[in-house]
């Protein structure tokens, strides 16, 4: 079987030539032990944060071993109580075409009636980071005025449509005028394309405007930089800020520049965190609202694929140059 390894540590924005297809050799499978055949595989931008050799909350991927990631098989071979050849489930060996694991590290997937990879988007890690980051971590409500940022990717798709079906108000941000209309879909009441010409915090006052609000209760950060900056200019009294990404820094250590910080103070903003593995414990909640929400016909899933684990570095750089619409997926 084929897997991915990282050649060399990228400086920027990630190049081919830092990435290499290794073989693996087959191995017997141990008692407890399953042979899983990916179908597919995740790309996510925190894995840029990965090929860094610096300390955080995932160890770095090392030089010439195999990569990981998010990944949906099916099970080839099986020496692993309650797990048959045929079933299809989810582990964390991704970037390779085969996987062998002990069934401690292998989930069944749960019975939503949905294909089997949107457990890596809508109703998987990016669902997860949405939905707990919004109504657990940022605590919006009905009624609140939400701004998310990278509104047409995994998490912040999500964000958009977990806010509406809880009576939320809704302005997303996203690069051009196809993504924007997609947001419009989903169900934003208002878009904002960071792209066009023009200050962001120009657009984001005047989407504000156009709803008849005078500032956001909730901020969703996937991006930083000037669309957070946007956000502490306009953010209401007690405003809750979720910071869940920054992706507009993830290749590169330019400064970022913070106009409106102090405002965090006159309008006692909250600033948090957001780290999706804090909120795993609360997995049955998310499945059980999320799958209500499914069932009600008020979630749509989008996804762009890439075909094939050769395109598997494309599908990672396509995340940094807005090249998907909801979860980018690589499906062999
Ligand atoms: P997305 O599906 O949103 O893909 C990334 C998107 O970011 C691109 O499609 C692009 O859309 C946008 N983008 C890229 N560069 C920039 C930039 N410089 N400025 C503005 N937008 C940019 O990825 P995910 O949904 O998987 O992740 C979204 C964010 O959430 C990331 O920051 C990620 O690190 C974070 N995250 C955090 C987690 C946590 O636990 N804290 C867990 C999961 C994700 P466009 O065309 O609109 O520019």
């Amino acid at each position: 079987s084929r897997a991915w390894s990282l050649k060399s540590r990228p400086n920027g924005m990630p190049v081919a030539s830092d990435f290499e297809l290794i073989d693996l050799p087959t191995t017997a499978l141990n008692d407890g032990e399953m042979r899983i055949a990916n179908r597919w595989l995740s790309v996510d931008p925190y894995m840029r944060g990965r090929m860094n050799d610096v300390k955080s909350y995932v160890p770095p991927f090392a030089l010439g071993e195999p990569m990981q990631g998010g990944a949906i098989g099916e099970v080839i071979e099986s020496r692993a109580e309650g797990f048959a050849v045929g079933d299809v489930v989810q582990h964390f060996l991704g970037w390779r075409d085969e996987a062998v694991l002990p069934a401690t590290q292998v989930q069944k997937l749960p019975a939503l009636g949905v294909p089997p990879q949107q457990f890596l988007g809508l109703l998987g890690m990016p669902g997860m980071t949405g939905y707990f980051g919004l109504l657990h971590v940022a605590e919006a409500k009905a009624g609140d005025v939400v701004f998310v940022s990278a509104a047409a990717g995994a998490v912040g798709s999500t964000v958009v449509q977990v806010a509406k079906a809880s009576g939320m108000t809704v302005i997303g941000s996203a690069g051009g005028a196809d993504k924007c209309a997609l947001v419009k879909g989903l169900g934003a009441d208002a878009v904002i394309d960071y792209k066009s010409e023009g200050p962001l915090l120009k657009k984001l006052l005047a989407a504000l405007q156009g709803l008849g609000k005078d500032g956001i209760d909730v901020y969703f950060d996937n991006v930083g930089g000037e669309h957070l900056d946007a956000a502490l200019a306009t953010g209401n009294l007690h405003a809750r800020f979720a910071i869940c990404g920054m992706i507009d820094i993830y290749n590169t250590s330019k400064p970022t520049e913070l106009r409106y910080l102090a405002r965090l103070i006159g309008m006692r903003i909250r600033m948090t965190g957001l780290l999706v593995s804090d909120h795993m414990g609360k997995t049955a909640e998310f499945y059980r609202v999320m799958g209500g929400w499914l069932a009600e016909g008020k979630l749509k899933n989008e996804e762009t694929v890439f075909e094939g684990l050769d395109a598997m570095p494309d599908a990672f750089f396509g995340l940094f140059t807005g090249g998907n619409t909801g979860k980018m997926l690589v499906k062999l």
